[in-house]
């Protein structure tokens, strides 16, 4: 417990408290146009969807993700009402990794499937595509049924499977957000530490949300592993486009 408030209702809330935080974070370094994977001008013409309705699509989102939380919690919580004492920061760090391998297979998986079976991708997968030129605050822009069936099933498998404490989700989940929202963002940020650790980042994502990308790169939100094991990976070379900024440009596949 900390200052009276449960692990299991900041593990719910804190991540969806970050989501907001962080791309808020990225509206401010909304001038970056130098930064930026496609032009305004292109956003304005491809992204079909208002930025209204991408805040009331993922606060929907939010809301299915709340409740299916709080749930999970209720059921594993244990009646004893005292927090599981948090075990060893190696066996955290392995919880952590387990976590993450459930995450992205659950999530390669079910994403692919959402691609390959055309009743999904029409009704409910291509909700998060009307997004062509992604943005941090649009990462959980997403049908509610998608938003259920790879972010929040493949939350609570990742929870489960790992055993991973309450408390440590608050940080898994917070991370994975951070992840999620980083490779929306839309920018090649000189600097960004996440760049350093995970090839899974805004440009290799951002090949996806084009139409030349959408059989490839579905590995999210951690690595490429899956894509790479499986041939779906599309190599992509960072060139400057002449009308400023970056342009993430598939490589040619023999
Ligand atoms: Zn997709
Ligand atoms: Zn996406």
């Amino acid at each position: 417990m900390a200052f009276g408030i449960s692990d299991e209702l900041l593990g719910t809330f804190v991540p969806i408290a970050v989501y907001w935080l962080y791309s808020g974070l990225y509206i401010l370094l909304d001038g970056f146009d130098k930064y930026r994977l496609h032009t305004r001008a292109e956003e304005a013409e491809k992204n079909v969807v208002s930025r209204s309705s991408v805040v009331k699509g993922v606060l929907l989102q939010q809301a299915v993700q709340v409740i299916v939380s709080l749930l999970l919690f209720m059921v594993v919580k244990d009646d004893t009402a005292v927090a599981p004492k948090q075990p060893s920061i190696l066996v955290i760090a392995t919880q952590f990794a387990v976590a993450m391998f459930v995450m992205d297979t659950w999530q390669y998986f079910m994403h692919r499937y959402m691609h390959i079976n055309k009743f999904l991708y029409k009704h409910i997968h291509s909700k998060h595509h009307s997004l062509i030129v992604p943005y941090a605050f649009g990462a959980l822009y997403n049908h509610p049924a998608e938003g259920l069936i790879l972010d929040t099933i493949g939350g609570v498998l990742s929870f489960l499977i790992s055993g991973m404490t309450p408390r440590t989700s608050i940080f898994f989940f917070s991370f994975a957000t951070i992840k999620t929202v980083d490779d929306h963002c839309g920018l090649w940020l000189p600097g960004n530490i996440l760049h350093v650790f995970f090839r899974n980042n805004s440009a290799y994502h951002d090949v996806h949300h084009q139409l030349y990308g959408n059989k490839y790169n579905f590995s999210q939100p951690f690595f490429t592993t899956w894509d790479k094991i499986l041939g779906t990976h599309m190599p992509y070379s960072l060139e400057n486009r002449k009308e400023g900024g970056f342009e993430a440009k598939p490589i040619k596949r023999d």
